[in-house]
């Protein structure tokens, strides 16, 4: 293990010991190194339980000097270690000096102050500050920042850090400065700075109120024109908060930088974002519809942060769901505001059931609130953030969504400027909206999927209905209490008709019944109806009423839910009978009726008509089983769209005729639709080598005006072993040679072609000079791309795939932590797996845990081995 690793646990809070109120940075930025010299205002608090010594934290610097109240402290009066400065008895009231050096060039942890290609820039979320320079870094420490950079003019001709520029000029030997202040009080996590030669797009916003907000978005020269999607985002953003929560921006300016190498999606500091390119960039002929929308959706994320984690934020990080919660579900339902409003929600929920159900019942499960963790930068999570996000809707379900508006304005006043607790923000809503959260409190500190159980019986006219719950244990929590479930239904009848409104029920206890009076027939029971649980639902509905609400749901998640669950039930049957040696099973004929139904009368919405017509994914599958065989699956999963291919050929001809492009790229919902249909269309004839299918798509991706379109033709032609195939990716590598985030389509594209000697092909990219081992970027594509992607090749019966990952884990953890414990996650479900797959993938593990790992590999690896 490497440095003093501790477990740092939830309930061992203590208040700071002293507290900051102004903090004066001053950078001076050299070739060689960086010299920082911070000043701080420190008082006592009076808070504090402990006050006879001082810890700041730092680590990854050279110390020079301390100071209190101008004068050079003595070796004997601080302590200072790799990753502390400890001051004895400091007074009561003092003004602190630090001095210290970095090396922003050579850091390549993406932490800190470091380098991404020619830009210098910060990223202190969550511990990084430590690494800039000596201060409590902690979130419960809040001061106003004054800071001052100097650098060499020419190299970089732009200087940023939070707040209003107020003095700027030139120094001698070519050099300049710049002084920002930022008025708002900030943790230093939301400290940012950033120099370089810096190309910008600019626009305004003026808000409600009359304030006219300065916009800019930097990048590196070149590629401003990929900008523009990203700027009209921010404005819609803007917009959606003040008509929707009534809160305007409250700084003079908004500044956004994207940099190349960054290891999350974005960070929202305090006036000035930095983004990962792949976050800002898009343009019609160089981002699918996928990416505008992600761009639309993190722009506005990290705008929202600036109420829901900024002005209000965390006490400690076992929080970060207050902030990263409440943010992911105001950007969902701006994202649902702005496009399909069934289909975004549809991709919600399946983010849930695919990746933060598994994590949920896997040996990494923790509650959104976590208790504890080794390694802050392992717990930003699917679990934190989007089940955060869903126990959040929950709430705002419950209160009603105006009731909800208000009260989150009542918590945004009531804690302004502060830093708080999970526990401060449900008070807030409890006092706000009149609700009793007592038992809904379980949702932060519970880990696991809750199991809701649907049973009905029907009898002279009278319908019952009982919802049952049951939570499986997770690692350290095995008896799990009663959680309070709003579970909304609807009943129709025989011909899809309702007949009963769309009602929440609130299931609170073990067991609860509802009996429903009046009808003729068995009604049919539509369940947690736009998924108003993050819960798995268990109900045997026979084949007739899940087509019935495959083509008459009112409800999208459900009309669509219900085609899943038909999919499912013929795949689950046959990939069973595969593992146990039977013959497979084929579909039922009801299936293909429910098919043609939905051709003949698809939904207006043609995105819906999309996602209906897709079989659920192997993850989906996946999550069926208590042992997973990835080959079973595989091969049910293909030969079901074989045979529906097969059947609807003429009709998928037909849908890729009429909804290939006929205008000019334009990102909205109708166009988006219509591509989608497009590409599932081409994917479906894909799989049966239909005559002409291969020259068809090289003529779509010749002629295509965007990327949409391109990436539809060329994920066609991905497994084929058509001439085309080649021809295609080699024009795209030699089009797109000078866009490394389009040349990630590319290396995501090979990394998930079906072939035998798939992990040969990786191996041979990972040497390839297109390939950049120190861009996260370019890892997630061609790693992530083939561990998440190309289920076949990672899991190969040789363990071939498996070592590859270990290999490359190996290789990155020195460089990249973060990244190397995200690609090490990606081992420790093995015990979900058939044994054939769970051996080999539990070696792997083991054979990383015999290296000397940094921290956050190594809590990984260790919780992995553990089970
Ligand atoms: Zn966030």
């Amino acid at each position: 293990m490497t440095g003093d690793t501790q477990r740092k646990y939830r309930a061992d809070y203590q208040p700071p010991a002293y507290l900051i109120d102004t903090v004066d940075l001053d950078f001076e930025i050299r070739s060689d190194r960086t010299q920082v010299r911070a000043t701080y205002a420190v008082r006592r608090n009076p808070d504090a339980n402990d006050t006879s010594q001082w810890r700041l934290d730092g680590r990854d610097m050279q110390f020079l000097s301390a100071a209190i109240d101008g004068r050079a402290l003595d070796t004997h009066e601080y302590a200072l270690s790799d990753n502390a400065l400890v001051i004895h008895n400091p007074p009561e009231i003092f003004t602190f000096v630090v001095e210290n050096t970095i090396g922003p060039e050579q850091n390549l942890s993406l932490e800190g102050f470091y380098r991404s290609g020619d830009i210098l820039c910060s990223q202190c979320e969550s511990n990084g500050f430590s690494r800039i320079t000596y201060f409590p870094d902690r979130p419960d420490v809040m001061a106003r920042y004054t800071t001052r950079i100097s650098a060499d003019a020419h190299k970089f001709p732009v200087l940023l850090a939070n707040g209003n520029c107020v003095d700027s000029g030139t120094l001698d030997n070519g050099r300049h400065y710049a002084v920002f202040e930022d008025p708002f009080a900030k943790p230093c996590y939301l400290f940012a700075m950033v120099v370089g030669d810096l190309g910008m797009i600019r626009d305004s916003y003026t808000t409600a109120s009359g304030r006219k907000v300065d916009l800019r978005l930097y990048t590196e020269h070149g590629n401003e024109d990929q900008c523009h999607h990203a700027m009209a985002s921010l404005k819609q953003a803007m917009a959606w908060d003040e008509d929707t929560y009534g809160l305007e921006y409250d700084l003079d300016s908004y500044v956004t930088v994207a940099v190349g190498s960054f290891n999350m999606g974005a960070m929202e500091n305090k006036g000035l974002n930095v983004f990962n390119t792949a976050c800002i960039f898009a343009r019609a002929d160089t981002a699918t519809d996928s990416d505008f929308a992600l761009v639309r959706d993190v722009v506005a994320h990290e705008y929202f942060h600036n109420y829901t984690g900024n002005r209000v934020t965390c006490r400690d990080w076992f929080q970060l769901s207050l902030k990263e919660g409440l943010t992911v579900y105001r950007e969902h339902q701006f994202a649902i505001d702005q496009g399909s409003p069934g289909v975004t929600r549809i991709r919600q929920v399946r983010t849930m059931r695919e990746i933060q159900f598994p994590e949920d019942g896997g040996p990494r499960a923790h509650p959104v609130r976590p208790e504890s963790y080794v390694e802050m930068n392992n717990f930003y999570t699917i679990t934190v953030y989007e089940k955060g996000g869903e126990v959040i809707r929950m709430i705002a379900q419950m209160a009603g969504r105006d009731a909800f508006i208000i009260a989150v304005r009542h918590y945004l006043d009531k804690h302004d400027g502060q830093a708080v607790t999970i526990e401060d923000f449900v008070v807030a809503m409890e006092e706000s909206t009149g609700l009793d959260l007592a038992q809904f409190r379980h949702w932060y500190a519970q880990a696991g999927t809750p199991r809701v159980r649907v049973a009905t019986d029907f009898e002279d006219g009278r319908l019952q209905l009982t919802l049952s719950q049951h939570t499986p244990a997770t690692p350290d929590q095995n008896d799990k209490p009663l959680f309070d479930i709003p579970v909304e239904i609807a009943l129709f009848d025989a011909e899809g008709a309702p007949v009963r409104e769309a009602e929440v029920l609130r299931l609170n206890s073990a067991e609860q019944s509802w009996t429903f009076d009046g009808f003729d027939a068995e009604p049919t029971v539509s369940a947690l109806r736009g998924f108003t649980a993050p819960v798995r639902l268990e109900y045997e509905q026979s084949d007739e009423a899940l087509a019935r609400l495959m083509a008459h749901d009112s409800d999208p998640v459900c009309r669509w839910d219900a085609a899943q669950a038909l999919y499912l039930k013929t795949l689950v049957a046959d990939v069973s009978a595969r593992r146990e040696g039977n013959a497979p099973v084929a579909a039922p004929e009801l299936l293909f009726e429910a098919i043609e139904t939905l051709l003949d009368n698809p939904p207006a919405d043609r995105e819906l008509l999309a996602e209906m017509l897709t079989l659920p994914s192997e993850a989906m599958l996946g999550e069926q089983f208590d042992a997973v065989d990835i080959f079973a699956i595989d091969a049910a999963r293909r030969e079901l769209k074989e045979a529906i291919a097969t059947r609807f050929a003429k009709r998928f001809q037909a849908l890729a005729d009429t909804h290939a492009a006929s205008s000019a790229y334009i990102f909205d919902v109708a166009e988006a639709g219509r591509r989608r249909v497009f590409a599932v269309a081409l994917d479906y004839l894909a799989t049966i080598e239909a005559p002409g299918l291969a020259a068809r798509a090289a003529a779509v991706y010749d002629g295509a005006d965007n990327m949409t379109d391109r990436m539809a033709a060329l994920d066609a032609l991905r497994d084929l072993n058509a001439p085309e195939r080649q021809r295609v990716l080699d024009d795209f590598a030699q089009t797109w040679a000078d866009y490394p985030l389009v040349m990630d389509k590319w290396l995501r594209l090979q990394a998930t072609t079906r072939r035998d000697d798939s992990v040969e092909r990786v191996r041979e990219l990972l040497a390839d000079a297109r390939f950049d081992f120190t861009n996260p970027n370019r890892i997630r594509a061609l790693l992530g791309g083939f561990v998440r992607g190309n289920r076949v090749g990672f899991h190969r019966a040789d363990g071939a795939g498996y070592a590859l990952i270990a290999d490359e884990i190996l290789r990155l953890d020195s460089l990249n932590p973060q990244l190397a414990a995200a690609l090490a996650g990606m081992l420790t479900n093995w015990a979900r797996h058939v044994p054939a797959q769970a051996d080999g993938m539990r070696a792997a593990l083991a054979r990383i845990a015999e290296a000397e790992l940094s921290d956050n590999t190594r809590e990984i690896v260790a919780a992995g081995l553990e089970q």
